[in-house]
C-alpha cells in the first residue's frame, strides 16, 4: 500500500479550524488508497512564546529544560490533531518523538537524529490507524527529550518519510511552492514546478526559507520525493527532487540581506593561517560565508568574509586578536552588504553565465565588491542599498519570470549511488552523519590573478565577457575587496588555454593602465563532495587543518552545500588527495 507523510507547519494548525482542515486532507489521502502519517509543529506561534517565557524568567536557561518546555508545543497540536481525525469518524493515535523512536544525540535545542525505529509506526499504520507524530522532538539515549534546532519539523518529516520509505512528503505551508526568489521582493517571482536537492540545498542556505536545511539534506541522502505545497489550496506545489525543473542555467536568485564583510588584510602566506582564522572564528561560534582567501603577493594575503551582520561585532573582535597572532597588517570591515546569488545545476554544463549575471548588474550602474562562484552558484557583494535592483536586474536577464520552454520529466534520478545507503544501517546510527561522496584531483588547471583592476561597475562582467568571447572557459572566480581603491580578480582556467587568456586579459589591463596580470601556470585544484557539508561546520575547517599539518599551503578556497574545492601548488596536489583521504576515510560512503 503506498505511504505518504505530510507535514504541516505551524500555520497550518493557528486554530481548531485550521486543525480540522489539515485533518480532512489526511483524510482525503488515506481514502484514496494510501497509509498516512502526518507530521505537525506547534500551533502558530506556541514555540516562541514558550521561548520568550523562559527568557521572562532568565537570559540562560538550561537547554535541557528548554527543550522540555519547547517538545510540549508539539505535544498539544498531535493530540488535537488525533482528536479531530477521531471525530470525523477516522482512526488516529498520536506520538511523541520518544514513543516513536526518534533517537537523537544528547545536544539540547539542536539534537541530530541517529536513528528512529519503524516498527510502533507500522503497527498503527497496519492497523488502519494515521499515525499522528511530534515534529521537530526526539528522545536521547539518556532518556530525555530533545529537540531539533528551530524549524526541526521538517526534519522530522522527511526522515520519517526516509525511514518508512514514503512514496512522497507532502511540506503542507503558507505559501503555495517554491519560487524563483522571494515575491515579496519580486512580485514577478515565478513558482516553479520543480528543483533539485542540489539547488534547492544552496537556495535554503541563502534564506529562502521555505525548508529547513537539514530535510533537504535528508531528502537528497534517502532519494525522498518532497511537495511543498499550501495548507490552505488544493493546488499543485513544487515538487524537490534529483532533477532540475529544466536545462537552464540558472533555477533561482535569493538575496542575503544582512550581511558584514570583514576582511584581514596582508596575512603572510604560509601553511596554518587561514587555518588558524577560521578556528578562531569557529569557536565564538560565528557563521563565516563567502570566504575568499585570494593569491598571495609579496608573501602576503588577503582573507575576506562575510558573516550575519548581528555578528559584525564579534568578528572584529575576534580578527583584532588573529591580526596579532598571525602578524597581518590590518583589519577592514564593511556594514549594510547584501549578497546576490543565483543557482543553477544547467551552469554546470554551460560557459557565460557568470559574465551573463556581471552584466546585468553593472549595466544599472552597480559595483560588485566581491565575487565568489561555485560549480553550481554565483555570489556578488553588493551595497545593501542596491541588494532590490541587483535582485532584479540578474532575475530579468535570466528570464526566470518565464516558465522554460522544455521542462524535465518531474520524478527522481535513476537511485544515484547516494541514495543507496542501507536503510538498516542508517537506522541503526548516525543518519544525519556527513557523507562525503569524493574527494578529488584537478591537474589539469592554470591560475590567473589581476593583482590591481580598476574597483567601479562593469569591470568584471567586460573582462569576462572578452574571456568568453575568446571561447575560453573560466572557473573558480574570486573577486576580493582591493586594497587602496583597487580589486584583486582571481580565476582558473585550462592549462592548454592559459596562453590565449593570458593575452586576453593582457590586452585589458594594459587598457586600463593596471598591474599586468600574474599566474600560476600549474595548479592542483583539490574539491571534496558530499551532502551536509554546510550544516557540519567544521568540514573545512578540517580539510584546511589537514592540508596545513601536512605543510601545504592553501590558495584560493570555494565552498557550496555540496562542494569544497581550494587550489594548492600542483608539486602538493598528489600529496595533498592523500591527506585529505586519509582524514575523511571514516565518512566516505
Ligand atoms: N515548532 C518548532 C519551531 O517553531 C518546530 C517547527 O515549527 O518546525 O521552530
Ligand atoms: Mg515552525
Amino acid at each position: 500500500m503506498p505511504l505518504i507523510v505530510q507535514k504541516f507547519g505551524g500555520t497550518s494548525v493557528a486554530d481548531s479550524q485550521k486543525i480540522l482542515g489539515a485533518a480532512r486532507k489526511a483524510i482525503r489521502a488515506a481514502r484514496s488508497g494510501n497509509q498516512v502519517v502526518v507530521v505537525v509543529s506547534a500551533m502558530g506561534k506556541t514555540t516562541d512564546h514558550l521561548i520568550s517565557l523562559a527568557n521572562e524568567i532568565t537570559d540562560h536557561p538550561n537547554s535541557r529544560e528548554m527543550d522540555m518546555l519547547m517538545s510540549s508545543g508539539e505535544q498539544v497540536t498531535i493530540a488535537l490533531m488525533a482528536i479531530a481525525l477521531e471525530s470525523l469518524g477516522y482512526k488516529a493515535v498520536s506520538m511523541t518523538g520518544a514513543q516513536i523512536g526518534i533517537k537523537t544525540d544528547n545536544t539540547h535545542t539542536k539534537a541530530r537524529i541517529k536513528s528512529i525505529s519503524t516498527d510502533s509506526m507500522r503497527r498503527a499504520l497496519d492497523a488502519g490507524k494515521i499515525v499522528i507524530a511530534a515534529g521537530f522532538q526526539g528522545i536521547s539515549d539518556d532518556g530525555d527529550i530533545t529537540t531539533l534546532g528551530r524549524g526541526g519539523s521538517d526534519t522530522s518529516a522527511v526522515a520519517l518519510a526516509a525511514v518508512l520509505g514514503a512514496d512522497e512528503c507532502e511540506i503542507y505551508t503558507d505559501v503555495d511552492g517554491v519560487y524563483t526568489t522571494d515575491p515579496r521582493i519580486l512580485p514577478e517571482a515565478r513558482k516553479v514546478l520543480q528543483i533539485s536537492y542540489d539547488e534547492m540545498l544552496e537556495l535554503a542556505s541563502l534564506g529562502a526559507g521555505v525548508m529547513h536545511s537539514r530535510s533537504i539534506e535528508f531528502a537528497k541522502k534517502f532519494g525522498v520525493t518532497v511537495h511543498v505545497r499550501s495548507s490552505f489550496s488544493d493546488g499543485v506545489g513544487t515538487l524537490i527532487v534529483g532533477m532540475s525543473e529544466s536545462d537552464a542555467p540558472v533555477a533561482g536568485c535569493a538575496v542575503a540581506k544582512n550581511e558584514a564583510r570583514l576582511t584581514l588584510v596582508g596575512v603572510p602566506d604560509k601553511p596554518g593561517n587561514a587555518m588558524w582564522l577560521f578556528s578562531r572564528i569557529a569557536e565564538a561560534k560565528i557563521a563565516t560565508d563567502m570566504i575568499v582567501q585570494n593569491v598571495g603577493l609579496e608573501g602576503r594575503t588577503d582573507i575576506s568574509f562575510t558573516v550575519p551582520a548581528t555578528d559584525s561585532t564579534a568578528t572584529l573582535d575576534v580578527l583584532n586578536l588573529v591580526l596579532v597572532e598571525v602578524g597581518a597588517e590590518r583589519v577592514e570591515y564593511q556594514e549594510k552588504v547584501a549578497k546576490v546569488s543565483v543557482v543553477g545545476l544547467g551552469m554546470e554544463k554551460q560557459s557565460g553565465v557568470a559574465e551573463k549575471m556581471f552584466r546585468a548588474i553593472s549595466e544599472k550602474g552597480i559595483n560588485i565588491s566581491m565575487i565568489t562562484t561555485s560549480e553550481i552558484k554565483i555570489s556578488a557583494l553588493v551595497s545593501l542599498d542596491d541588494a532590490a535592483e541587483t535582485l532584479r536586474a540578474v532575475h530579468s536577464t535570466f528570464e526566470l519570470q518565464k516558465t522554460p520552454v522544455k521542462l524535465n520529466e518531474p520524478k527522481n534520478l535513476p537511485v544515484q549511488s547516494i541514495n543507496k545507503i542501507d536503510l538498516d544501517v542508517a537506522r541503526i546510527s548516525g543518519m544525519e552523519d556527513i557523507i562525503i561522496e569524493s574527494i578529488s584531483l584537478d591537474r589539469q588547471q592554470s591560475q590567473i590573478t589581476l593583482p590591481a583592476v580598476p574597483d567601479k561597475p562593469g569591470i568584471a562582467a567586460w573582462m569576462f565577457e572578452n574571456i568568453a568571447a575568446a571561447g575560453i572557459i573560466v572557473d573558480m572566480i574570486v573577486q576580493s575587496c582591493g586594497r587602496g581603491g583597487k580589486a584583486m580578480i582571481s580565476f582558473t582556467v585550462p592549462r592548454s588555454v592559459l596562453s590565449k587568456a593570458l593575452s586576453v586579459v593582457g590586452n585589458l589591463t594594459s587598457e586600463w593602465g593596471s598591474a599586468k596580470p600574474q599566474h600560476n601556470s600549474e595548479i592542483a585544484i583539490l574539491t571534496v563532495r558530499g551532502t551536509g557539508l554546510r550544516s557540519h561546520t567544521g568540514l573545512a575547517y578540517r580539510m584546511f587543518k589537514t592540508l596545513a599539518d601536512g605543510n601545504i599551503n592553501v590558495n584560493v578556497i570555494s565552498t557550496s552545500e555540496r562542494s569544497i574545492s581550494i587550489t594548492v601548488e600542483d608539486s602538493s596536489g598528489e600529496r595533498g588527495l592523500q591527506l585529505l583521504k586519509n582524514e575523511f576515510l571514516a565518512e566516505m560512503m
